[in-house]
C-alpha cells in the first residue's frame, strides 16, 4: 500500500486534534477528520479510506452504528471505536459480531494508539493480499475445470475411437485368422519357406486378435465396471492353468517360475476377467525379465484379504513411473525398442495390460499397485481383493 487513509470522527474537535497530532509527520499515512457522522460516509463513499478510527458516543448515531454503515458501504474499510469503559461491553460484542476490526479505551497512550493503528493498516495489507489470492485461486480453479471438461471430451472421444475402430477391425481380424488356419491344415502341402511364412503370419493374427480383444474388454469394463460373472474357484488352480499355457515360452527364454501359494486359497470373483489379469501379469513377468531370470507366483490370505503377487528379477520400474504405468497405453520404453512377439524379452504391447487389470481389479473392490526399487532391480505386482467366501 502506497499511502494509508485514515478518518477520524468525533464530536469532540480537540480529540481529533490529538489523532492528527499522533499521525503527524509519520511516513505514508493520509488523514482525514470530521465531528459529523454523516459526513464520515460522505467521504468513505467519495474516496478510498483504509482505516476508519470512531468515536463511540456520538451525539444523533453512536460509533458502532456508524461502523456498520461503513461496513455496507466499504466493507473492505477497517473499523476501528474509540469507547470510554462503560461501554466496552457492548463494543466487545461488536468486535464478536465482526461489525468492527478493534477498539482502543479512553484515555489511551499515543503510542499506544499509533501501534494499534499500524497493526489495522498490516490487517488491511493482509486482507487485501488474501482477496488477491483467493481471486487468483478461484481463477486458477476455473481454467482447471475447463481443462477437466477438455480432458473429459477427449478422453470420450479417444474411447469412441478405441471402439469404432476395434468394432471395424475384429471382423477383418477373424477372417484373416480364420483363412490362415485353414491354410495351416494343409501345411505340408507348402516347402518349409512358406510353412514359416504362414506360422508368423498366424502368429501375428493372434496376436491382432488379442489386442483386439483387450480393447474391447477394456471398453466394456469402462461402461459397466459392475458386470462382474463371479463364481467360487480355487487359486492355486487358475495359476496352474494359466503356466501350463506359459509353459513353452518359460523354457525358451529359460525362465525359472516358482509358486507360493497357500493351501486352498480360494476366490469369489470373475474367474474369466481374474484369469486376464493374472495373465497379463504374467506375461509382462516374462517380458521384462532377461532371459535366465527367475519369477515368483505367490498367494497368501490377510485378513479379510487376499493377496497375490506376481515378482520378478528383471528391469524393473523407477518410482515416479509406479502409478503411471497403470494409465491407459502407458509405456514406459520407446515403441521402436520392442520386439514384435510378446513374449521376448521387451516384446511388444498396446500398454492396455495394466489399465484392463487395474478395471478389473477396482470392479471387484480390489486393488492393484506394484513395488520396485528401480532400474534392474525386479517388480513385484500385488493384487489384494476381498475375500468374499473362503
Ligand atoms: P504393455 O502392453 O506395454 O506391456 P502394460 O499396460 O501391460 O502394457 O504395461 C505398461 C508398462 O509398464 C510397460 O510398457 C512396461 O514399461 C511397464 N511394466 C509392466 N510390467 C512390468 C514388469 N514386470 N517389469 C518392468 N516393467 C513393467
Amino acid at each position: 500500500m502506497n499511502s494509508c487513509t485514515v478518518l477520524a470522527v468525533d464530536d469532540e474537535v480537540y480529540n481529533l486534534e490529538t489523532i492528527e497530532r499522533i499521525l503527524h509527520g509519520k511516513e505514508g499515512f493520509f488523514f482525514l477528520k470530521t465531528n459529523d457522522p454523516k459526513e464520515a460516509l460522505n467521504i468513505i463513499r467519495q474516496e478510498t479510506v483504509h482505516i476508519i478510527i470512531s468515536d463511540q458516543r456520538m451525539p444523533g448515531m453512536s460509533g458502532i452504528d456508524l461502523l456498520k454503515r461503513v461496513f455496507q458501504v466499504s466493507p473492505d474499510t477497517i473499523r476501528v471505536v474509540l469507547t470510554a469503559y462503560p461501554d466496552l461491553q457492548e463494543v466487545i460484542e461488536a468486535v464478536n459480531l465482526g461489525h468492527i476490526y478493534g477498539y482502543i479505551t479512553k484515555p489511551y497512550n499515543p503510542e499506544d494508539l499509533f501501534v494499534f493503528i499500524q497493526q489495522a493498516r498490516k490487517y488491511y495489507e493482509l486482507c487485501t493480499e488474501n482477496k488477491f489470492l483467493v481471486e487468483q485461486l478461484k481463477q486458477k480453479n476455473r481454467q482447471l475445470e475447463k481443462s477437466n471438461e477438455e480432458l473429459k471430451k477427449l478422453d470420450e472421444l479417444k474411447n469412441r475411437f478405441m471402439l469404432i475402430a476395434s468394432h471395424e477391425l475384429r471382423t477383418p481380424a477373424t477372417i484373416i485368422t480364420g483363412s490362415l488356419e485353414l491354410l495351416s491344415m494343409q501345411e505340408e502341402e507348402f516347402s518349409e519357406y512358406q510353412q514359416n511364412i504362414l506360422r508368423n503370419a498366424l502368429k501375428g493374427a493372434f496376436r491382432l486378435n488379442e489386442i483386439i480383444e483387450s480393447f474391447f474388454t477394456a471398453l466394456r469394463l469402462e461402461k459397466d465396471p459392475d458386470r462382474l460373472n463371479k463364481s467360487h474357484f480355487d487359486v492355486q488352480e487358475m495359476i496352474q492353468l494359466l503356466i501350463n499355457r506359459f509353459e513353452p515360452h518359460l523354457k525358451t527364454r529359460r525362465l525359472e517360475l516358482q509358486t507360493r501359494i497357500e493351501e486352498r486359497l480360494s476366490l469369489e470373483a470373475d474367474r474369466g476377467k481374474l484369469y486376464l489379469v493374472f495373465d497379463n501379469l504374467l506375461s509382462n513377468a516374462i517380458k521384462y525379465t532377461p532371459d535366465g531370470g527367475k519369477i515368483v507366483i505367490g498367494g497368501y490370505r490377510k485378513d479379510q484379504q487376499v493377496i497375490i503377487y506376481f515378482q520378478d528379477n528383471g528391469i524393473g520400474i523407477p518410482s515416479e513411473e509406479l502409478e503411471r504405468i497403470f494409465d491407459t497405453f502407458y509405456q514406459l520404453e520407446d515403441l521402436k525398442f520392442h520386439h514384435s512377439s510378446r513374449f521376448e524379452f521387451l516384446g511388444g504391447g498396446a500398454g492396455l495390460g495394466l489399465a484392463l487389470c487395474r478395471r478389473i481389479v477396482e470392479a471387484h473392490r480390489g486393488r492393484i499397485w506394484v513395488e520396485s526399487a528401480g532400474d534392474g532391480q525386479g517388480s513385484t505386482f500385488f493384487i489384494s481383493l476381498p475375500r468374499t467366501t473362503n
